[in-house]
């Protein structure tokens, strides 16, 4: 596999750029393998990169029913930040975005974060109060937030609008200047890249209908799939919105709800808006992306379901919010809209370990905001695969803890905020 790099992309200009030539293999599966992944979104394909890349273990392979980085991986609104409330959350965000600061470099990709800072608005004083809160726990765990005023605000997005009698008057904000946004299909493309460069087979358009367990034991032996059984040591779980219902073919019920959870972008327009602004008291975010189109993100339907798109009065009430908040955009016409089906735990905390099935392991509940948390996720989940035990991050995200009650409530920074 060729490096991209000065000279690379130099010769290649020069012949019409016909040598680059496939970015990862289309393998047929082997009989078995050492360690199955079941799902190739961003951190599916990522805990195979670190578990071949830190941990030696090449003999790996992940298994997508449709196409890599289709799921939620390639739905996102893609906003990237670390300013969770409490101890455990801040670590595994912020873990994450300190891989993120190096990944392009680790993966010879260009994943395009962009630490073009994260906003977060405050329209009562209940908004104010959570803020600040989430403001001096950050600065306790080290990770940057900082207080703005409605000035302040308006000064770093100039767009937005602090009008006092506005329906959502702005009082202050919150600013991550570390946080931004990434490129979410180079994430996948990078990832399944360097996976395979190491030995890893992707295996598209394969399907895991069930499992087989040893009869002596229950402990995982393979997985059934759409391309008939293939072996394995251990089984990890990362399918997203469909984790419950592939669990439940292994036994396992999972304390997870699955929502529709929609975005939308704008024609392009030139540079006009240069951070990433949550709203998450009216569900409305917003980024501009490299192609010049507004990112908008809405809120999660009410009622759980498996369609890929959202209802339209979400839609309606979060352009509602957008053109209040930023009144410029008013006229602006809206091009697309779709849907991903994102899994929500009851603490709105991820659930990244060991199952009660042998072998078998789950890494979900990332509901609305797991992109950001891609490369650290896979990291842990990667060493928790490899020594079967957790990393010291994830040791506090157990499915077990729905049963002890150590939940990690993390609902007013993850309920419906990216
Ligand atoms: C509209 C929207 C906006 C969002 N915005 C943000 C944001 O701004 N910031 C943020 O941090 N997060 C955001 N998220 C959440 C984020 O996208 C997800 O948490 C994250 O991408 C999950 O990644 P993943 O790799 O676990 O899942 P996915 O990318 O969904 O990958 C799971 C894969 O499993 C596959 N699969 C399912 N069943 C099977 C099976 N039986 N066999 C084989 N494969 C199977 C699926 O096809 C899929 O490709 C958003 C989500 C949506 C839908």
């Amino acid at each position: 596999m060729r490096r991209f790099n000065l000279a690379s992309l130099l010769s290649e200009a020069t012949r019409g750029h016909t040598g680059w030539g496939r970015q990862w293999r289309s393998p047929e599966p082997k009989a078995s393998y050492d360690v199955i992944i079941v799902g190739g979104g961003g951190h599916g394909l990522g805990t195979a990169h670190y578990l071949a890349k830190v941990h030696g273990i090449t003999n790996v392979a992940v298994l997508e029913k449709g196409w890599i980085g289709g799921g939620n991986t390639g739905r996102n609104t893609t906003i990237i930040r670390s300013n969770y409330l409490y101890d455990e959350s801040a670590h595994l965000y912020e873990h994450s975005v300190k891989l993120w600061e190096g990944l392009s470099q680790d993966l010879n990709y260009n994943v395009m974060y962009s630490q073009r800072g994260v906003m977060m608005l405050a329209h009562n004083v209940h908004d104010v109060q959570v803020f600040k809160r989430h403001v001096y726990a950050n600065r306790l765990n080290g990770v940057d937030n900082e207080w703005l005023t409605p000035e302040e605000a308006q000064a770093y997005c100039p767009p937005l609008n602090i009008d006092r009698s506005a329906r959502y008057p702005v009082l202050g904000a919150a600013l991550q200047r570390r946080g931004g946004t990434a490129r979410h299909d180079a994430v996948a493309w990078g990832y399944a890249r360097a996976a395979d460069q190491r030995g890893v087979d992707i295996i598209q358009n394969c399907e895991v209908t069930g499992f087989r367990r040893d009869p002596a034991t229950g402990a995982v032996t393979g997985v059934e799939t759409t391309k008939g059984f293939i072996g394995a040591k251990r089984v990890g779980v990362v399918a997203a919105g469909h984790t419950s219902v592939i669990m439940e073919r292994a036994g396992v019920r999972m304390p997870l709800q699955s929502f529709p959870l929609q975005a939308l972008v704008s024609e392009p327009v030139k540079p006009v808006f240069p951070c990433v602004v949550m709203s998450n008291a009216v569900h409305a975010y917003i980024s501009q992306s490299d192609k010049g189109e507004l990112v908008i993100g809405a809120g999660t339907d009410q009622y759980v379901s498996y369609s890929q798109q959202g209802g339209l009065q979400i839609s309606t009430h979060t352009l509602d919010a957008i053109c209040e908040i930023f009144p410029r955009f008013s006229r602006m016409r809206m091009l697309r809209n779709w849907g991903g089906i994102v899994d929500v735990t009851p603490d709105r905390s991820p659930i990244i370990g060991k199952t009660p099935v042998p072998g078998l392991y789950v890494n979900c509940g990332w509901g609305t905001g797991g992109f950001k948390a891609t490369p650290g996720s896979a990291h842990v989940f990667a060493h928790t695969l490899a020594t079967g035990e957790p990393h010291p991050i994830n040791a506090p995200f157990t499915l077990d803890r729905f049963r002890t009650g150590r939940l990690i409530d993390e609902a007013a920074a993850a309920a419906v905020a990216h």
